[in-house]
């Protein structure tokens, strides 16, 4: 048991300058106490949140959002400040994505069916019902962490859950937008409990007797350790891990940059490369590959690298001095093994402040290289040769991970069969983008459930039979 001082603080750095730009109280075991009995009392009052109408909840969820709406950009300058996003993806996104998830789940338990009875075969009827699986604890990544916390409130609160939610330390800031808008919109007390704190807190939390369902995203480490203590407990858990997924270049792709630049940005790079889908193993044609590697290369050196805050910034610092160092190890290792950088591989000149690494591009890279291997989590692409669909296919899935991946082709046809045969959660054609209607999650080292779309409702309800 770890308590700390009533007088602990996180101590937020701006990843951009190095800055000091916030500090809040951290959490001890007794603040997780306190979280859990209110969220477990919010859940069982006969009157409480868990009781209310689809309808109404539904409706709570709406004006959770339009409080979200009018926080909009204090919203994206807190998460661009504390992880580095630049602040044109943070206004895309961060500030808009929880909106759209809460107005898509309130309209989803509006039309869901929650209760039927079915006629039995021995002669009876069975009521099955739904019900919502009680007390969460979602325990939440920094690289995006509005948009990954209602990953899981969205359909949680829908299906009658009540919440207990981990930030990172890095990410803390926005928790206090977000808390505020919960509060303004009327969610009542114990319903949304936020407890900032470390990992030491987060496997506190997950092991709690008073947790119902643990939802996690964060690296596969981490998601091992918490998968071990949910199976001794027997505790439902939804892993949302890391990834190394494939972008396979098709030999009829069109390359032109002035066309999919964007796409191929977003589906290779975006947040400095701290997003877990993003293709990062880049596999070429060996017909087309010196075309591949000048299109990959160019891209990466148009891209503006700055700071999170300017507009004009592409490219932001890595979240910590410690993730950068081990970007650069990353980067050091794949000169080591004989790959080849083509632009990129060190510090951008100009300020010394800030934990920024230049787009890197390598060239030469073999599929069983550690850079193409491990999850890097930073703006470093490695760009690997193959013979025919087939073998593009089979070095696609030489790999622990399985959450993206993208075909990039003129053929629709052929597209799609491809990605049918990529061994992977999810999969885009000449793009990359999550639908909140859709699963979204990973096989292998990626994960273990889906969140979004229906499938991500269920995961919050459990089905009862009463036998009639
Ligand atoms: P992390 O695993 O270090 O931390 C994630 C969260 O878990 C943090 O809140 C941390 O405090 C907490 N934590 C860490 N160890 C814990 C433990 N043993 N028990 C309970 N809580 C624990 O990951 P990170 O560095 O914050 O985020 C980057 C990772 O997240 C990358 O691997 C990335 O791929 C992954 N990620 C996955 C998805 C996805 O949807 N699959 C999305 C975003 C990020």
């Amino acid at each position: 048991m770890r308590t700390p001082a009533t007088s602990a603080r996180i101590d937020v750095v701006s990843p951009s300058t190095e800055a000091p730009i916030g500090s809040v109280p951290e959490a001890g075991d007794d603040d997780v106490d306190a979280a859990v009995q209110a969220a477990r009392a919010a859940f069982t009052d006969p009157n409480g949140w868990a009781h209310w109408s689809p309808e109404r909840r539904a409706d709570a969820m709406e004006r959770l959002a339009a409080e979200l709406d009018a926080r909009a950009s204090e919203t994206a300058t807190a998460v661009s400040s504390q992880n580095g996003m630049p602040i044109s993806i943070a206004q895309r996104l961060e500030a808009v994505f929880p909106q759209l998830l809460l107005r898509y789940y309130a309209g989803l338990i509006r039309d869901t069916s929650l209760e039927e009875v079915r006629p039995g075969l021995l002669g009876g009827s069975t009521l099955v019902t739904r019900q919502p699986i009680g007390v969460v604890a979602a325990v939440i990544p920094w690289n995006f962490p509005q948009t990954l916390t209602a990953f899981k409130y969205a359909p949680g609160l829908a299906a009658g859950c009540t919440f207990v939610i981990k930030p990172s330390p890095e990410t803390v800031l926005d928790s206090y937008v977000f808390a505020d808008a919960v509060r303004a919109a009327g969610i009542p007390d114990g319903v949304i409990n936020i407890v900032p704190g470390g990992r030491e807190l987060g496997a506190y939390l997950v092991s709690h007797p008073g947790i119902d369902k643990v939802a996690f995203t964060g690296s596969s480490v981490a998601g091992r350790q918490i998968a071990e203590t949910c199976g001794r407990l027997l505790r439902p858990v939804t892993l949302e891990l890391g990834g190394k997924s494939a972008a396979i270049i098709l030999d009829d792709a069109d390359l032109d940059l002035t066309k999919i630049g964007e796409q191929l940005f977003g589906a290779t790079m975006l947040n400095n490369g701290q997003v877990c889908y993003l293709g990062t193993r880049i596999l070429a044609p060996r017909s087309r590959y010196d075309e591949v590697v000048e299109v990959f290369t160019g891209l990466a050196q148009s891209l503006a690298v700055g700071d999170a805050l300017d507009p004009a910034t592409q490219i932001g610092p890595m979240v910590s001095a410690r993730q950068r160092d081990r970007v650069e190890s990353y980067i050091a290792k794949g000169k080591g093994d004989g790959a080849t950088v083509t632009t990129g591989g060190g510090r951008p000149g100009g300020s010394d402040k800030g934990w920024f690494v230049e787009p890197t591009v390598f060239a030469g890279v073999d599929n069983n290289h550690t850079i193409a291997q491990e999850e890097i989590f930073g703006p470093v692409l490695s760009l690997i040769s193959y013979d025919g669909d087939d073998e593009a296919i089979a070095l696609a899935n030489n790999s622990d991970f399985g959450l993206g991946g993208t075909v990039w082709t003129s053929d629709h046809d052929r597209a799609v069969s491809v990605a049918r045969r990529v061994e992977s959660g999810t999969v885009g054609i000449n793009n990359y983008l999550p639908d909140p209607t859709a699963p979204f999650g990973g096989i292998k080292a990626s994960g273990l459930g889906r969140e979004l779309g229906p499938e991500a409702l269920h995961a919050y309800l459990v089905p009862k039979s009463i036998y009639l």
